[in-house]
């Protein structure tokens, strides 16, 4: 039914870079959406001026201490904002009987139950947390089935897919597609000497050309581990297999992907490269709404270029098409693997290249094993996670391998 009354979202994750373009889209459009809940780890300063901003019906941080730092950071605001802290109350506000619309932005395996508390609450689903449906991708899409929540993908990627794709969509032979082409731009070592990339920094792994993100995507833009993860997250979300989905390397991150037909069309959704058009797009959908991105000017920006990928500039995507096809717990054990080397990396524990290194002995020296309930992913994430610091030692001993000191992140 049509409601005329703004709508109640949750944005877990409130205080990342999709949290707060999220929060900008909503701000321009206060008859048709509310904030009623946020969530976030730290940054309390942060989710407390964002709590003063929108006066959310609950504030979630995930430990005690943070909850008592962010009621004293509102005691003289005098908000009705209740603060709760924990992931249980993570779950619970996402799934909140008062909630119309979810935005599923924490980072990490963390996302899962979270995310899952919304889907299986059979909320609109704006899911960013790439990592929760690449970990548990059949029981992810089964309790989606169940529930009928409706999943909107927010990664650019796959919002541009969807828009390219018929709607409703129930597969792609019957849409007439014969592939999806997911474009991703090479990151900010795409045509760095091969040689430099044992020593490169955190924060030169970071400075990705296009887009402004959290760090631990921004790694995996640099390694295209994002894109591998993509490419899993394409598999579930649009039930393809991995021979129908290519990877197209494209620098100017202004095509967004694209869908080939059968009739020999190639649709594709261009836009700048800013976070909030596809929100917009999620939020609203089927309807348009301002985004505050500027318009795409073709004419200045000349021209586009489109590449196939090195793998062996970039073996995580090979990696991450081997877990793919490999199916059951495969795809969880290689998001673990890779969130444990990203983390090292960032803290100055081993090289760039090593995290691919780290991530293919974990891949190699661990059983698949079938996903039958959550537990059974829990189990699989864990004991990667375990796999990845033993293989972490084993290759570059406590702090072997960095690059220097001074290029911890932290
Ligand atoms: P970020 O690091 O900027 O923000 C992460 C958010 O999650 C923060 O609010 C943080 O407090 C919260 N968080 C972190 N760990 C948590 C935990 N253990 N429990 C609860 N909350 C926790 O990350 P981001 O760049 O906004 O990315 C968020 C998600 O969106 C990721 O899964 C990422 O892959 C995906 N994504 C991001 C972009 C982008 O442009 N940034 C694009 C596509 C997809
Ligand atoms: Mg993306």
């Amino acid at each position: 039914m049509y409601s005329t009354l703004p709508q109640p979202v949750c944005v877990l994750g409130s205080t990342g870079s999709i949290g707060v373009s999220t929060l900008d889209v909503l701000a321009r459009h206060p008859q048709k959406y509310s904030v009623y809940a946020l969530t976030a780890r730290d940054r309390i300063e942060q989710l407390a001026q964002q709590c003063r901003r929108f006066s959310p019906r609950y504030a979630v941080v995930l430990d005690d201490d943070k909850a008592a730092q962010l009621r004293l950071a509102l005691q003289a605001d005098n908000l009705a904002t209740e603060v709760l802290s924990g992931v249980d109350a993570l779950c619970r506000v996402a799934s909140d009987d008062a909630v119309a619309i979810v935005m599923a932005a924490i980072v990490g395996a963390a996302g899962l139950q979270p995310t899952m508390a919304a889907v299986r609450a059979g909320k609109k689903v704006l899911l960013a947390n790439k990592e929760s449906l690449v970990m548990a991708g059949p029981l992810f899409m089964a309790a989606l089935e169940e529930s009928g929540a409706q999943l909107l993908p927010i990664d650019s990627e796959h919002n541009a897919i969807f828009q390219c794709l018929p709607y409703p969509f129930d597969g792609l032979g019957g849409a007439g597609v014969e592939r999806i082409l997911l474009t991703g731009s090479g990151g900010p070592f795409r045509t760095t000497d091969l040689a430099a990339l044992d020593s490169v920094t955190p924060e030169q792994a970071c400075r990705h050309p296009n887009w402004s993100m959290g760090r631990k995507i921004s790694v995996d833009s640099a390694t295209m581990m994002n894109k591998g993860l993509e490419f899993i997250e394409a598999c579930y979300l649009f039930h393809a297999t991995p021979a129908e989905i290519q990877v197209v390397v494209h620098p100017q991150s202004i095509v967004h992907s694209m869908v080939q037909y059968r009739d020999g069309s190639l649709l594709a959704q261009m836009g700048n490269p800013d976070m909030r058009t596809p929100i917009a797009h999620a939020l609203a959908f089927p309807e348009r709404i301002d985004s505050g991105v500027a318009a795409l000017d073709l004419i200045a920006q000349g021209h586009l270029d489109f590449e196939a990928p090195d793998e062996s500039r970039f073996p995580c995507l090979k990696l991450a098409r081997e877990a793919m096809e490999a199916g059951g717990s495969a795809p969880t054990t290689l998001n673990a693997a890779n969130e444990i080397a990203v983390d090292a990396f960032l803290a100055g524990e081993l090289p760039f290249t090593g995290i691919a290194r780290l991530i293919e002995k974990v891949m190699k020296t661990t059983q698949v094993v079938e996903l039958t309930d959550l537990d059974a992913v829990e189990l699989a994430d864990q004991s990667a996670r375990k796999r990845a610091v033993e293989v972490l030692a084993e290759l570059y001993g406590a702090h072997g391998g960095a690059p220097s000191p001074q290029t911890r992140s932290k």
